[in-house]
């Protein structure tokens, strides 16, 4: 048996942009669908994704990479939308 101070690190993170390859997007059970008549382009949904999710084109949301998108909703929560419209709704994978 192999003493304690043999062991390989563990949840070490050697490689830098190792991230792109653990595609977070199959933990999902909640997905974001977009609204986009009720987007007003303020970017907070951007700015709040912990897992870079939100597609920007030409300095607007165009909706999401799911192959990241873990589901957890922080995006809807913080959407203000338009005259209490959310832009961005949560709905059950596979709906
Ligand atoms: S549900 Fe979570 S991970 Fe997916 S786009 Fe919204 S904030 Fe990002
Ligand atoms: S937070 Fe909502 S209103 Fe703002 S850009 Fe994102 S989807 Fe549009």
């Amino acid at each position: 048996m192999k003493k304690w101070t043999e062991l390989e690190p563990g949840t070490v993170i050697l490689e830098a942009g190792s991230s792109v390859r653990f595609k977070t997007g199959s933990w999902r059970s909640f997905r974001p669908r977009w609204v986009p008549e009720n987007c007003i382009q303020c970017l907070m949904c951007w700015l709040y994704c912990p897992d870079m999710a939100v597609k920007v084109a030409d300095g607007k949301v165009a909706g999401f990479d799911y192959d990241y998108c873990k589901g957890c909703g922080v995006c809807a929560k913080e959407c203000p939308g338009k005259q209490g419209k959310k832009a961005i709704v949560m709905e059950a994978e596979g709906k």
